[in-house]
């Protein structure tokens, strides 16, 4: 779909809405904010960073310290190279601090609509809120997707998805099957191995791409970010060799190497996995690699090469849905796998003044793409706003003093003037900070 770089100016009265209080959406209002535009995150949840505060115990961040550091504030080197799930919602949380983010937790957004050059947004208890523009930041890993396995309702057994998957010890002393090898997948399987389950295996429809986090103090990511931009045979061919001297051969225990080039694979939207315990867990035959699961009869899964399996438990580490359908889909700015079609600084030339950010999957780090796209963003809405400020000027004379003020820093609102904001279903300027009234909630 074709973009456009020239858009129409933000209206000076409403503010920015960024909709997610993750990484992403907290990375844009810090860096709009830095450039003197009022920016207002809505997080449905009632805390910034829901999705880490979910994620399973012993995550850590598998992208180094330094090269996940959101706009204007570095993580602490106390945290780390590679930082704690629980550090990294330390992080957030002091992020909006450090910030003075204006969070608005308690607030889902259930659609956004235009209304002549403005946004207008639906959120919880019938509130409509005027945007100037709009920056959609609900993650990438949004809504537990499962297959349509045949004979997945009627299956007598246990079945969980990842994300409902915090640490091993309700799986102590039982037969476990996680399905799917990518990164969650392969970080639980081995969590599990290691945290006493009686037995694990891994089912595997198409083998990852493995690597290691470090090789001789290198990281990985490192790498992905020096290759990212080159063509993708030449990152595939590289990947190949760089298996053969970093990767150990599991064909032997299940595991072959793939047939796929790593560049390739992820333009199917599949990055390799980062090693943190799948390959010796393998070698030593803690976890078992079995075919991919093909559906479920009674208590049984079957599974690709025509075994049945009983496992007491089964984890889906089968990925996520974007599920932007409902808050954007009618705006055609989707594509057939229900992606937006731009990120960073372009909007769709359907839907000037919509910005998107977390959608990409890139090798070189979701953290460091999420910072570089929040700059990108914030530029191109303060250009837009001094663009505004310009024309109202131009427009309206000695008057158009007041239109500037949208490229000043954005004044704290009084606590009176959040709490009524928050109270008022039409309300155009929602909050600053804090909850929204329980009552109200959906
Ligand atoms: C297990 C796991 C490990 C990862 N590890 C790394 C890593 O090591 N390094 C790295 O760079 N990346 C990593 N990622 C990828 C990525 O960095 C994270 O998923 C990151 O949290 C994405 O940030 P986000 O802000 O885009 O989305 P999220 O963190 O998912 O935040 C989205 C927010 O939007 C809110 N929200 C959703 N819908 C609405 C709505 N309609 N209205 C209001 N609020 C809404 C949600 O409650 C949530 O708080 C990992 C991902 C996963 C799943």
């Amino acid at each position: 779909m074709v973009t456009t770089p020239h858009e129409p100016p933000v209206h000076p009265a409403h503010p920015v809405y960024v909709i997610g209080g993750g990484p992403g959406g907290l990375a844009v209002a810090a860096a709009l904010r830095g450039r003197g535009v009022r920016a207002v995150v809505l997080e449905k949840s009632d805390a910034v960073g829901a999705s880490w505060r979910a994620h399973y115990d012993r995550l850590r961040l598998h992208t180094t310290r330094r090269l996940s550091a959101l706009p204007g504030l570095k993580m602490p080197r106390s945290f780390g190279r590679w930082v704690a799930r629980a550090d990294v919602v330390r992080y957030l949380e002091k992020y909006a601090e450090h910030h003075e983010l204006e969070v608005v937790t308690g607030v889902e957004v259930h659609g956004i609509e235009r209304s002549g050059g403005d946004w207008v947004l639906h959120a919880t208890g019938g509130r409509r809120l005027v945007g100037g523009a709009v920056v959609v930041a609900t993650g990438f890993n949004h809504t537990p997707s499962l297959p349509a396995w045949p004979g997945l309702d009627a299956y007598e057994g246990e079945l969980s998805h990842a994300r409902a998957y915090r640490s091993p010890e309700p799986y102590a002393g039982k037969d476990v099957l996680v399905v799917g090898a990518g990164n969650t997948g392969a970080e639980i399987a081995a969590d599990l191995a290691g945290g006493g389950a009686q037995r694990v295996r891994l089912a595997v429809r198409t083998v990852p791409h493995i690597v290691r986090r470090t090789t001789a103090g290198w990281p990985a990511q490192r790498t992905g970010i020096l290759v990212r931009r080159l063509p993708v045979p030449v990152v595939d061919r590289l990947g190949a060799v760089m298996a053969r001297f970093a990767a150990p051969d599991l064909t032997a225990h299940g595991l072959p190497r793939p047939d796929t080039g790593l560049a390739t694979r992820q333009r199917q939207g599949a990055i390799p996995v980062q090693d943190v315990g799948l390959v010796d867990a393998v070698r030593s035959g803690k976890v078992e690699i079995v075919a991919a699961v093909e559906g479920f009869e009674g208590g049984e899964v079957l599974l690709a090469d025509g075994s049945r399996i009983a496992p007491d438990a089964v984890v889906a580490a089968t990925g996520y849905r974007r599920a932007l359908e409902p808050l954007v889909g009618d705006l055609g700015v989707l594509d057939e796998r229900g992606r937006p079609v731009v990120h960073g600084a372009r909007c769709p030339r359907e839907a000037p003044g919509l910005y998107f950010t977390g959608f990409t999957n890139p090798i070189s780090g979701m953290f460091r793409e999420l910072a570089i796209d929040a700059e990108k963003i914030a530029r191109a809405i303060a250009r837009r706003g001094a663009r505004a400020a310009k024309d109202a000027k131009a427009a309206k004379g000695s008057k158009a003093s007041d239109a500037s003020k949208v490229t000043e820093a954005p004044e704290v609102p009084k606590a009176s003037e959040v709490t009524e904001a928050l109270e008022a279903p039409e309300a155009a300027t929602p909050a600053k900070t804090s909850k929204a009234p329980k009552a109200e909630r959906a």
